[in-house]
């Protein structure tokens, strides 16, 4: 489901449901676009696609660790931190991050995907600057939905976006050359993001940017050596894949520079 306003995105959910469940989930996602945010949408669209279950990729969720952070200005240099601890180079997580905060669409706002880059010379590598790469077809199996949910409720981390930008890591995770991912949203009023690598799994940030901020973004960092763009773009946006069993979840950590 997609949702804008005046040609802005304003919610959107991915799904993977077995068919006879799709008329009540397309209701109940359309209900989600009319009430989810403070402004009524434009557009809604909801796709429905026929997925072949024996090409599904079966996998785990990542691990949960969440850094508390006192402000956006420290979580921002620990998100610099755990970047190159994943393998980007300094130049880059710097010219990255600042990107992110300026809005890295050429108009300079928000981008409907994410940028892709190139972790030791800070290359762009998406092939659309304003679009960038959607990820799609991923979801939590539907039997397991309610059991992950319970358990994110029970460690205080119950709010949907968890959830769904648990998923989308998870996916991007499994994408082939990846190093790591930096993501902060875009929406004015939700001011954690994450960084996630293969080896630290999903680490969320409890503040990457100011109250208000209009401004965010996701940007996938990949190795280049026998990296192959059409295959890597292939994955994010096509194949399906359903995530099972419970994440792990680490003991919140504190952050203070
Ligand atoms: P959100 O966390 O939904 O506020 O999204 C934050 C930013 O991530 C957006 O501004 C987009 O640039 C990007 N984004 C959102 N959804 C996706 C997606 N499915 N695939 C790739 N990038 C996305």
């Amino acid at each position: 489901m997609r949702a804008t306003c005046c040609g802005r995105h304003l919610s959107g959910a991915e799904r993977i449901s077995r068919v006879e469940d799709i008329p009540a989930l397309t209701a109940a996602l359309t209900e989600r676009a009319m009430s989810h945010s403070a402004r009524i949408p434009d557009e809604v669209h909801c796709t429905v696609e026929r997925l072949d279950a024996s090409e599904i990729l079966h996998a785990e969720l990542p691990d949960i660790t969440t850094w508390d952070v006192p402000a956006w200005q420290a979580g921002r240099e620990l998100a610099g931190r755990l970047l190159k601890n994943a393998g980007v180079a300094a130049h880059v997580v710097s010219r990255s991050l600042a990107c992110l905060a300026e809005g890295p669409a050429p108009d300079g706002g928000v981008m409907r995907g994410a940028m892709v880059v190139d972790r030791l010379s800070g290359e762009r590598l998406e092939p659309d600057n304003r679009r960038g790469v959607r990820v799609s077809r991923m979801d939590v199996a539907p039997d397991e939905r309610v059991a992950l949910r319970n358990l994110l409720d029970k460690v205080g981390l119950g709010h949907h976006r968890v959830l769904e930008a648990l998923v989308l890591a998870g996916k991007v995770l499994k994408a082939p050359g990846i190093v790591a991912e930096l993501c902060w949203s875009d929406a004015p009023d939700y001011v954690t993001g994450y960084v996630a690598s293969p080896i630290e799994g999903y680490q969320r940030i409890t503040r990457l940017k100011e109250t208000g901020d209009p401004m965010g973004g996701r940007i996938f960092f990949i190795d280049r050596r026998n990296w192959d763009r059409d295959e890597f773009i292939a994955f994010l946006e096509q194949r399906g894949v359903l995530f099972h069993g419970k994440p792990g979840i680490n003991p919140t950590r504190t952050w203070r520079v």
